[in-house]
């Protein structure tokens, strides 16, 4: 049996990852895919762990290399990618793979892995909350906030293209309904 593919796509700051990190816990059939990137790790970020962290000079001979299933430029002079080798060795364990990308990122996953993947867009109830999630976070500057919430603003018009939307308005809600979704589609299409 070959792993199936969750995707977890929403602007920065709708609290995407708490849900991931807390399915990755409550579900050991479930593996992460960690991502490369190119910026520099925050503090507590472990190499391997969190991302793979790589200067912009070796992310983009990756590139050239054909290493990555889908890459981006989420920010300015910032690169995120999935790495191929990630992707194979995950399912080769026969473990189902959680994603946290971007949304377009999402998308291409998505196109990829047709009925394989279930793609699921995390919307955070409005901006207002967002900007408080981002600022409370407090580990980007004022002009990496503006970045991140003016992308926010044109991602949200994506949402009707995944499989499922999450509105994020009560964490321990969206943390079960999330378990719910995942079980579902597991169990499912196994
Ligand atoms: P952060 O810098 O906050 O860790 O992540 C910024 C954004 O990049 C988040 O929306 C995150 O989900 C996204 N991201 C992380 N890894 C990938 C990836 O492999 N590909 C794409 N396209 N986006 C990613």
């Amino acid at each position: 049996m070959t792993g199936k593919i969750i995707i977890f796509s929403a602007p920065s700051g709708s609290g995407k990852t708490t849900i991931v990190h807390h399915l990755l816990k409550a579900m050991p059939e479930l593996a992460f895919s960690v991502s490369a990137t190119s910026r520099k790790p925050r503090k507590n970020e472990k190499q391997g762990v969190d991302y793979y962290f790589l200067t912009p000079e070796d992310f983009k001979k990756r590139v050239l290399e054909g290493a990555f299933l889908e890459w981006e430029e989420v920010y300015d002079g910032q690169f995120y990618g999935t790495l191929r080798s990630e992707v194979e060795q995950l399912r080769m364990k026969g473990k189902h793979i959680v994603f946290d990308i971007d949304v377009k990122g999402g998308m291409n996953l998505k196109k990829e892995f047709g009925d394989d993947a279930l793609a699921i867009f995390v919307k955070s109830p409005g901006l207002d909350v967002m900007e408080e999630r981002l600022r409370k976070r407090g580990t980007d500057s004022g002009n990496q906030l503006k970045k991140r919430i003016s992308k926010a603003v044109s991602e949200i018009s994506y949402a009707d293209q995944f499989d499922r939307i999450l509105v994020n308005e009560d964490l321990q809600d969206s943390l079960k309904k999330a378990e719910n979704l995942v079980k579902e589609f597991i169990n499912f299409t196994s």
